[in-house]
C-alpha cells in the first residue's frame, strides 16, 4: 500500500489537509475536527497543532520547532543536520500524531492516556499500526492519498466526529479497548521505546524513565544500556553518533567478518531494511 497522507495513528482517517481541502478551502463537513491535532512526541509531550501548522508532508512546523511524524522519516533531519552541520539540531522533534477528539474519546471511555512509548513498536514506517485491519472499514479508502470523495460516498461516517458519532466511535473503541487493556497490564520500559537494533552503536537517546541510555553491542545483540558517561559533549539527545565513528566501527565489523562472514551479511542487510 502506497499511503502518503498522513493519519491518525487512532482512527485511521485523514489528517493533512488535501484530504478535506479543496480550491484552498476547508470542506465543511468534516474538515474542522479532522484539522485538530495532537503530535505526540517521543518525549511524550501532547503537542496541540492543526492542518495550518502542515510544513511538508508529514512535518509540522510550530514555534520554529519541526515536528516529523512519519516513522520512516523520523531520524532524518537530525541525522543530516548533524553530518551537515549545517541547522540546529534541537530543532526537529518527531512522534505520532492523532485527531485531538481521537485522543480525548480515549482518554473519556478507556480512561487511558495514549502514550508513545505504548505504541512506538506497534506501528509501522508509514505510522498506522499492524495489522491494518484493526481500523475497519476505513482502511478501504486509504490510497496513495486518503479518497475523501468516495469515503463520503459510500460511508460517511467513519469521517464523523467520534465523539458525537457512535457508530465511529464504536469502530474506533473496538480496536483501542483490548489495546489499551494491555498498556495497563504492560506499563512501558524504562529505556527507549524504539529498538535499540534501529540505531548504531553509540547511539544515545531519552528513556521512558527520562534518563539517557546508550545503544551497546553485547554477544552481537544491540541492546540499551543505562548512561553513566560524561554528558558535556552531548549537545543533543537524541545523540547520533558521528559518521566518522560508525566508519571505524566498520573496520572492526570486517574483522568480526572473517569470523563469520555470513552473519555480518545478514545484519548489513537487515540494516538498509530499516
Ligand atoms: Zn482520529
Amino acid at each position: 500500500m502506497g499511503l502518503w497522507d498522513s493519519i491518525c495513528v487512532l482512527c485511521g482517517g485523514p489528517v493533512a489537509s488535501q484530504a478535506y481541502m479543496r480550491d484552498g478551502e476547508t470542506l465543511k463537513k468534516y474538515g474542522k475536527w479532522l484539522g485538530n491535532l495532537y503530535i505526540i512526541t517521543s518525549t511524550e509531550d501532547i503537542v496541540k497543532t492543526d492542518y495550518s501548522k502542515e510544513y511538508l508532508p508529514g512535518e509540522y512546523k510550530i514555534k520554529d520547532k519541526i515536528y516529523t511524524i512519519t516513522p520512516v522519516h523520523w531520524h532524518i533531519n537530525q541525522k543530516i543536520s548533524i553530518e551537515f552541520g549545517t541547522e540546529n539540531v534541537k530543532k526537529y522533534s518527531y512522534g505520532v500524531v492523532c485527531h485531538q477528539n481521537c485522543y480525548k474519546l480515549i482518554y473519556k471511555s478507556l480512561k487511558h492516556k495514549i502514550q508513545f512509548a505504548n505504541i512506538c513498536r506497534l506501528i509501522n514506517d508509514m505510522g498506522y499500526i499492524t495489522p491494518k485491519s484493526k481500523y475497519g472499514i476505513i482502511k478501504k479508502y486509504w490510497d496513495q492519498f486518503f479518497n475523501y470523495e468516495l469515503a463520503v460516498k459510500n460511508n460517511e461516517w467513519v469521517l464523523k466526529n467520534p465523539l458525537s458519532n457512535a457508530k465511529n466511535k464504536t469502530r474506533i473503541l473496538k480496536m483501542w479497548r483490548p489495546l489499551v487493556k494491555k498498556f495497563k497490564k504492560n506499563p512501558p520500559r524504562p529505556s527507549p521505546c524504539e529498538s535499540a537494533t534501529n540505531f548504531p552503536v553509540g547511539a544515545i537517546f531519552l528513556g521512558y524513565n527520562k534518563k539517557l541510555w546508550i545503544v551497546k553491542s553485547i554477544n552481537r545483540r544491540k541492546i540499551w544500556v543505562l548512561y553513566k558517561g560524561k554528558t558535556k559533549h552531548l549537545k543533543n539527545i537524541p545523540y547520533y553518533p558521528s559518521r566518522k565513528k560508525s566508519k571505524s566501527k566498520k573496520k572492526s565489523k570486517s574483522k568480526k567478518k572473517s569470523k563469520s562472514k555470513k552473519k555480518s551479511k545478514s545484519k548489513k542487510k537487515r540494516k538498509s531494511k530499516r
